[in-house]
């Protein structure tokens, strides 16, 4: 593919929040995030079921409003983006597939009717710069089924379906929420070529939400949430602890499940090592 030079945006979260209020319960759903990723990163969102995960994806893709803190997508803070500018964001320059791949589609039309009508608001000049529909649809594998009717699509071909809707624009960020769930290795693969293909063509920031360790592995850096805050991060180079404002660092899951919380334990800084020790009651 050739290359058009950078159009990708860079995301900064300060101690980001946001809270559920349902009838008498609130639910801290994401709890004081920071997070920088550059334009033209590549991300993968991991933690367990519950962490908020698509909490903050649903933030940053201007789909709900922080409760507190702040995000910036480019030079863009969203909290201070009226709702036409949010609707402008998400159709010209922020690709977005809910977790849940059906909810991204129109139902009656084709798989290359959904890629055409993501591309309609794309002005001329740029449009020549766009991925043709069936040649998107084709490298996800669905050139046999592009002019079949969505509602006639298995679950893992409407995923791949809302995936080539969410690049069709060349997005300068793409917020993917469990995108390759419903796929089986080879499907998953594709899925993976075409993200690379789309971040090295446009310079698209790529976040995906994902529990695969492989599809961690190919993006290259890794976050992880455990309840709604930051608590590893993964590079080429290793896996981090990341300390948290208030001072708190997220034990690995395996030390965790040995120590729950409530374990009391002695921490000593020695040179540049730090020593935990459980303190038995
Ligand atoms: P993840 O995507 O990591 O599984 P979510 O962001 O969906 O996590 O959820 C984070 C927390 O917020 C969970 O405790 C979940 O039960 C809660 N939650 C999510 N959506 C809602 C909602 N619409 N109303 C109330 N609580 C919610
Ligand atoms: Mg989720």
């Amino acid at each position: 593919m050739s290359s058009v030079p950078g159009v990708g945006l860079s995301i900064r979260c300060e101690e980001l929040v946001y809270i559920y209020c349902t009838g008498d319960v609130d639910v801290v759903a994401v709890r004081g995030v920071d997070l920088d990723v550059d334009a033209g990163e590549r991300i993968a969102l991991l933690g367990p079921s519950g962490s908020g995960k698509s909490t903050l994806l649903g933030m940053l893709g201007g789909l709900i409003p922080p409760s507190a803190g702040r995000a910036w997508i480019g030079d863009d803070e969203i909290g201070g983006l009226t709702e036409r500018q949010l609707l402008r964001m998400r159709a010209d320059r922020v690709g977005f597939v809910l977790q849940g791949a059906a909810r991204n589609l129109l139902p009656y039309g084709t798989a290359t009717d959904n890629v055409r009508f993501a591309q309609r608001s794309i002005s001329r000049a740029r449009r020549s710069d766009l991925l043709q529909p069936l040649a998107l649809l084709d490298a996800l594998g669905l050139a046999d089924i592009a002019d079949q009717p969505m509602a006639t699509l298995a679950g893992g071909e409407q995923q791949r379906v809302a995936l080539a809707v969410a690049v069709a624009n060349g997005p300068g960020l793409l917020l993917a929420d469990e995108p390759t769930s419903q796929l089986d290795e080879p499907a998953r693969d594709a899925v993976l070529d075409l993200l690379e293909a789309v971040n090295e063509r446009f310079g698209t920031t790529i976040v995906v939400v994902t529990h695969d360790e492989e599809v961690g592995r190919r993006l290259g850096r890794t976050v992880s949430m455990r309840f709604g805050q930051v608590g590893h991060e993964g590079r080429k180079d290793g896996q981090f602890t990341v300390v948290g404002k208030d001072g708190s660092v997220h034990l690995p899951d395996e030390i965790l499940a040995e120590w729950p919380p409530g374990t009391r334990v002695v921490v000593e800084l020695d040179a540049d090592h730090v020593r935990l020790t459980r303190r038995h009651p």
